[in-house]
């Protein structure tokens, strides 16, 4: 018997669901493990986890410092967490809240640089590829963030205007009507979008894959299957990361752990493994694309409260994300990727609502991951040169490209040298710890039942954003 869906029709369901992730599968598979720490070792810099914010720190600092000696400990393997999963935006935008960036010493200017160095990771990240021979099916079309109802179309015209106010609407982001979003993808229901061109699609496994291989060139050692179980502070040279192998020992120990944090000691309430899903097609007609259009590969995502995200894949298929369960009692994780049946049926759901032409296809793939939220939502990249210890994430969904320019500057922490990177607002910067439990599951997850009621609410044409989004936005603290 088929359980019925959130519309009361036969629930939606995928041909795979985990695996870790579409991506992986569309490789061929996972690649092969590499070696575990083969006993206690010292080194001069020891990087925790194997995702984009671990590799692109250890990318910088050897090409910064080719004499360091750095390894990478991963406690699967390299882009088995959120960087292995993600929707593949490359998107430039800010992981945290302008306005609360902005207190730190660096003022207004200090976010409006973040802002600039953002956008240019973009091509940063796009400079590498080339440079690496990285093949990350990286097109960049730019970003639409599309208005399904009236209230979204307010919401998209206010945050233009307050862009514009804070200096930040760079001219080339537009307002586009109906018919300008229709030209370029037909989105049922689009009553107009938001453009921006700093956003590029990509494959995420293709790019951490790429990504590691070029970091083993530049001589860093990733020790796969090797889970640290603890980190201890130490001065002078004697930082350590503890594993069931033996302890690596260093004078920089840097966690980059993102979504996984709080399995660590002493680490529960620092970052928020938030949930989020995804589910892609089996690849669509030419017939079905000549109805929707999507040749400039934009990524799109809708200005809903629980928002989803999609890319047209490099193989003709349509990948679309959103928050699922939002978050696991006691931050517990997922297993390789498995996601619910409800976030399946409910992204089958806005996929059908906002492609008709996609109705029909197959949900070849679903899986789900893990990204780390600071309780001020705000991202951190720090370096404490008295312990040792240091640390990057915290990119609230918005980690592809920030992931690159945070790892840039946490090898400038280490390398010593002032950059125009370490005088960014997100350097130094202290979140609170969250609630311990049972109020942190119960805050999430009242949060996400008003931001759907806030939804349902706006999608029966009101102009007005709800006032139960406001109500969650003021409880959470979640910028906008
Ligand atoms: C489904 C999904 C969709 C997303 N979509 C987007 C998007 O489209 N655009 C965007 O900008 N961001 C997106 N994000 C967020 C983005 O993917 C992440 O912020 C980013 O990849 C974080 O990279 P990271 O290296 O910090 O963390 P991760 O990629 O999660 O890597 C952490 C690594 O650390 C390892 N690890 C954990 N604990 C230990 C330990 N104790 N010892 C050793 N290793 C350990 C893990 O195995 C993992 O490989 C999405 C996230 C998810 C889950």
């Amino acid at each position: 018997m088929r359980m019925p869906g959130t519309s009361g029709e036969p629930r939606l369901t995928a041909e795979h669901n985990g695996e870790v992730s579409y991506w992986w599968r569309a490789r061929g598979g996972f690649p092969a493990r590499r070696p575990s720490l083969p006993g206690p070792l010292t080194a001069d810099v020891c990087i925790i986890g194997g995702g984009f914010t671990g590799l692109w720190t250890a990318y910088y600092l050897k090409q910064a410092r080719p004499e360091l000696q750095v390894v990478v400990l991963e406690a699967a393997f390299a882009g088995f967490g959120a960087s292995g999963r993600n929707g593949g935006w490359l998107t430039s935008a800010l992981p945290g809240s302008r306005d609360r960036y902005a207190r730190g010493p660096g003022g207004r200017d200090a976010v409006l640089d973040m802002q600039r160095q953002l956008r240019a990771t973009v091509d940063e990240v796009a400079r590498v590829c080339a440079a690496e021979g990285i093949d990350a099916d990286l097109v960049k079309g730019g970003e639409l963030a599309v208005a399904t109802s009236p209230a979204q179309l307010t919401r998209i015209h206010e945050e233009l205007l307050a862009d514009r106010e804070w200096g930040l609407g760079e001219p080339e982001v537009q307002l586009l009507g109906a018919g300008e979003l229709a030209a370029r993808v037909r989105v049922a229901g689009g009553l107009g979008a938001l453009y921006s061109p700093d956003c590029a699609r990509i494959q995420p496994a293709q790019l951490v894959t790429g990504l590691a291989a070029a970091v083993e060139r530049l001589g860093v050692t990733i020790y796969e299957a090797t889970p640290v179980t603890r980190i201890r502070p130490g001065a002078g040279a004697g930082a350590r990361a503890c594993t069931v192998f033996g302890d690596v020992t260093a004078q920089f120990v840097l966690r980059a752990t993102e979504g996984f944090t709080a399995r660590l000691p002493g680490q529960r309430r620092t970052l928020l493994p938030m949930n989020s899903s995804m589910i892609v097609t089996e690849p669509l007609s030419a017939a079905a694309w000549q109805q929707i259009g999507w040749d400039g590969r934009e990524t799109i995502g809708d200005s809903a409260h629980v928002y989803m995200y999609a890319q047209r894949t490099e193989d003709g298929r349509i990948a679309i994300g959103g928050r699922g369960i939002p978050y696991r009692f006691g931050s517990t994780l997922d297993h390789r990727g498995v996601t619910q049946p409800e976030a399946i049926d409910t992204l089958g759901h806005i996929l059908r609502r906002l492609f008709p032409a996609a109705a029909e296809a197959r949900i070849d793939h679903a899986w789900c991951g893990v990204l780390g939220v600071p309780r001020d939502w705000c991202a951190t990249v720090t370096l404490d040169r008295a312990t040792g210890l240091g640390a990057a994430g915290g990119y609230t969904g918005h980690g592809v490209a920030a992931s690159c320019l945070a790892g840039h500057t946490l090898a400038d922490l280490v390398a010593g040298e002032p950059t125009e990177r370490t005088a960014l607002p997100w350097v130094g910067h202290q979140a609170r710890s969250w609630e311990p439990e049972p109020l942190r599951w119960t805050g999430v997850h009242s949060l996400y039942a008003l931001y759907r009621a806030a939804d349902h609410t706006e999608d029966r044409g009101s102009e007005r954003t709800s006032p139960l989004a406001r109500i969650g936005d003021r409880i959470s603290g979640i910028p906008h």
